[in-house]
C-alpha cells in the first residue's frame, strides 16, 4: 500500500527461514503442516455480508475463487459497504496426532488485510484485526496467528476458514482498494508459526539497530566536534531510517498504540526524510541551500507536521500521493548533484555515487512492483542500507584526510613550538644587552666546572670584574654612552680569553669570569692582563674619548668548596680592591685559602 515497505526485505528472509509450499493443495499432509503450509490458492470470494457464511456447511462452490494476497480493484465493493468474505476449505490428509497421544495445536497465520476483517474457524470466530462496521477501526499492517480449536476440524479431518474483510472507508478504498493483500498466509503447528513470525522480525530488528547504531555514533562525533556538521545530519538520517524501519515492521506493536498513531508516526518520519537527506547533502558537498531549496525542504516538514497534528487517518490518505509528486523532483536532483561533484573529482561523491545507483535500482524495483505488478521482492530496505553504507564511508575518508591534515598540522606546530623553545632557553640564559651568558648561563656553567673538579680534581678560578666609578659615567655622559661602555668592555675582555673560558654579565656593571684549570699566578697574571687592557683602551662615544679601568676580585675554587662561597670570597677580593683604591687586580686573602685548605 505504501511505495516503500521494510517488508519486501522481511519477505525474502522469512522464505528463507521456512520452506515455502509450493501451489496450495486443499488437501494437506502431515509433513505439508510440519514445514507451514500456503494457503494462498483455493479461496472462494464474494462481496456483500452474511454471517451465515461463517458456517463450514454453507456451499460456496457458486463462488468464484482467488489467490490470496488479493486485492480487490480499487473502489471495492461499494454496494456492499466494503464487506466481502473469503472462504477455504482444507482437507488434513493423514493423523496429526503427536507421539504422546495428543493433538499438536495447529494455527494459522493470517497476513495484511485492509482495512479490518474477522477470522472464523470451523464456524466459530476466533480473532480478527481492527473492527468492523458498525465500531469501524482499521488496522491493515497486522499479521497475526491464530490457534485453530480443536473442534473445528471435523472427524474427517475437514477444515474451513471464512474471513470476513470490511475494506475501509470509501475514500481508502477508492485509492487502495481491499482486501488480505500483502504477506504470508499459511496453516502449520501453532507454535511453529509464532516462533516464525518472532524471527521474520530479526531482519528489521538488525536495521533498526544498525541504523540507530549509525545514527547515535554520527550524533556522538558530532557533539565531539561541532565542526562535524555533515555527521550531524547523517546522524538524523540514519535514525529516521531506524525509526521508520522499526515502524514499519510488526515490532511496533510491542508498544501498544492505537493503531492510528502507528500510522502518523511511520507516515511523519518517511515524509521528513527527503528534507534530512538534502540537508545531509547538501553539508557533504559543501553547497550553500537557496531560498528556493529552503522552501523545498519546508514543504517535506509541512508534510510531515500534517500527518502527525491534523486528527484521523483520511489525511494519511489525502497526502501521499502529492508527497510522492514532491519526492520525484528530489529523486533527480541528488543524482545530479552526486554526478557533477563525482565529475569534478570530489572522491566522496564517488563512493557516494556508488551507493545512490543500488539506491535509485531499489527504487525503480519498487515503483514497478506497485505499478507494473513486478513480482520481485521489495528491495527499497536494500537501497538504504546501501547509501547509507555508501555515505558512511564517504564520511569515514572525510574523517581520515581531516585527521591527516590535522596531524601534520599539529607536526609543524610542534616543530615550531620546539624551535620557540629553544629560542627561549637560549634568551634565557643570555643577557641581551652584551650577548654574553646572564648569571643563570654562568651558573650551570660554573655548576659543570665544580663537578669536573670533584671528578677530575682539576681547579679553576673564579674572577669577578666590576667597572670603576661607572655610576659618574654613566651620569656624565647619558646611559646609551654607558651601555656603548659595557658592550665595548665585554668585547675587549672577550678576545683575551680562551675558548674554554666563560664571561658573564654577573648584574649591573659587574661581569664574572670562570677560568678552567687555571690558578695561583696563572689567574692573577690573566686578571692583570684583562685589567690593563682596558685601561690601556680609548673608548670612543658621539665624538668624545674616554678611558674606562677595572676593579677583579679573585678566588680560587678548592677541596671543600662550595660555588657560592668561591664567589663570596672573589667579591670579598673586589671588595678590598675598591678599597685600596680600584684599577687593580686582587686575591683572595691567603688567610682564607689556607682555613679552608
Ligand atoms: P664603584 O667604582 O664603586 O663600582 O662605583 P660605580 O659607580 O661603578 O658603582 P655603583 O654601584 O655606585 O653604580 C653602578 C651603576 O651602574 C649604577 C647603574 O646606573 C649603572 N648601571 C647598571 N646597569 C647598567 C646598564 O645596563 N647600563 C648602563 N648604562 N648603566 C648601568
Ligand atoms: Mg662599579
Ligand atoms: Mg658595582
Amino acid at each position: 500500500m505504501k511505495i516503500v515497505r521494510i517488508q519486501g526485505l522481511l519477505l525474502v528472509l522469512a522464505l528463507l527461514c521456512i520452506a515455502p509450499v509450493g501451489a496450495a493443495d486443499r488437501l494437506l499432509s502431515r509433513d505439508a503442516l510440519a514445514q507451514g503450509a500456503s494457503l494462498a490458492g483455493g479461496w472462494r470470494f464474494q462481496p456483500g455480508d452474511n454471517l451465515a457464511w461463517a458456517a463450514p456447511e454453507f456451499d460456496d462452490s457458486d463462488w468464484p475463487t482467488r489467490t490470496i494476497p488479493h486485492r480487490a480493484p480499487k473502489g471495492g465493493a461499494q454496494e456492499a459497504l466494503q464487506f466481502s468474505w473469503y472462504r477455504l476449505t482444507i482437507q488434513l490428509q493423514g493423523n496429526i496426532e503427536a507421539a504422546g497421544g495428543q493433538s499438536p495445536l495447529l494455527g494459522v497465520q493470517i497476513g495484511k488485510v485492509l482495512s479490518a476483517y474477522e477470522l472464523y474457524i470451523g464456524g466459530e470466530l476466533v480473532g480478527g484485526v481492527g473492527a468492523l462496521p458498525p465500531d469501524s477501526e482499521v488496522n491493515y499492517d497486522r499479521m497475526q496467528v491464530y490457534a485453530i480449536p480443536a473442534s473445528a476440524l471435523t472427524a474427517q479431518g475437514e477444515l474451513v476458514l471464512a474471513m470476513r474483510v470490511w475494506g475501509g472507508s470509501a475514500l481508502s478504498t477508492s485509492l487502495w482498494g481491499e482486501g488480505p493483500h500483502e504477506g504470508a498466509f499459511r496453516i502449520g503447528y501453532y507454535r511453529d508459526l509464532i516462533a516464525a513470525s518472532f524471527f521474520n522480525e530479526l531482519p528489521a530488528v538488525a536495521m533498526c539497530i544498525l541504523f540507530a547504531g549509525f545514527g547515535l555514533y554520527h550524533l556522538y562525533l558530532f557533539s565531539r566536534n561541532r565542526q562535524l556538521r555533515t555527521y550531524f545530519w547523517y546522524g538524523l538520517v540514519a535514525l529516521n531510517i531506524s525509526l521508520y524501519a522499526f515502524l514499519s515492521s510488526q515490532l511496533r506493536y510491542y508498544l501498544d498504540w492505537p493503531f492510528a498513531l502507528y500510522e502518523k508516526v511511520e507516515f511523519g518520519t518517511i515524509y521528513l526524510l527527503p528534507a534530512l537527506f538534502i540537508q545531509m547533502l547538501l553539508s557533504l558537498l559543501a553547497k550553500p541551500a537557496g531560498l528556493l531549496m529552503r522552501a523545498y525542504q519546508g514543504a517535506f516538514l509541512v508534510f510531515s507536521l500534517l500527518v502527525l497534528c491534523v486528527p484521523g487517518m483520511s489525511i494519511l490518505f489525502r497526502t501521499l500521493f502529492y508527497w510522492e509528486m514532491l519526492c520525484l523532483p528530489v529523486l533527480l536532483w541528488m543524482p545530479w548533484q552526486i554526478l557533477r561533484a563525482a565529475r569534478t573529482g570530489n572522491p566522496e561523491a564517488r563512493t557516494s555515487l556508488i551507493g545512490l545507483v543500488i539506491f535509485i535500482a531499489a527504487c525503480a524495483n519498487d515503483i514497478l512492483i506497485d505499478i507494473a505488478g513486478l513480482t520481485t521482492p521489495r528491495l527499497l530496505p536494500v537501497g538504504f542500507v546501501a547509501i547509507m553504507l555508501s555515505m558512511v564511508i564517504s564520511l569515514a575518508n572525510r574523517f581520515t584526510t581531516v585527521l591527516t591534515s590535522l596531524e601534520s598540522e599539529v607536526a609543524q606546530q610542534t616543530a615550531e613550538l620546539r624551535s620557540a623553545n629553544r629560542r627561549l632557553a637560549v634568551a634565557a640564559r643570555e643577557d641581551p644587552l652584551t650577548g654574553l651568558l646572564n648569571r643563570r648561563g654562568l651558573l650551570d656553567i660554573a655548576a659543570a666546572e665544580v663537578q669536573r673538579f670533584q671528578r677530575t680534581g682539576r681547579t679553576f678560578s673564579v674572577m669577578l670584574v666590576d667597572l670603576d666609578h661607572f655610576k659618574q659615567f654613566n651620569d656624565r655622559h647619558g646611559h646609551a654612552c654607558g651601555d656603548f661602555v659595557l658592550q665595548e668592555v665585554a668585547g675587549l675582555l672577550c678576545q683575551r680569553l680562551r675558548d674554554m673560558d666563560t664571561l658573564a654579565r654577573w648584574g649591573g656593571e659587574e661581569f664574572i669570569l670562570i677560568v678552567p684549570e687555571t690558578s695561583g699566578p696563572g689567574a692573577a697574571a690573566l686578571a692583570e692582563n684583562l685589567r690593563s687592557c682596558v685601561a690601556g683602551h680609548r673608548f670612543h662615544y658621539a665624538g668624545q674619548e674616554m678611558a674606562v679601568t677595572l676593579t677583579l676580585g679573585l678566588a680560587t675554587f678548592v677541596t671543600g668548596d662550595n660555588l657560592e662561597q668561591c664567589i663570596a670570597r672573589a667579591d670579598a677580593a673586589l671588595y678590598r680592591g675598591k678599597a685600596a683604591g680600584r684599577n687593580r687586580v686582587e686575591i683572595e686573602a691567603p688567610e682564607v685559602v689556607g682555613a679552608i685548605a
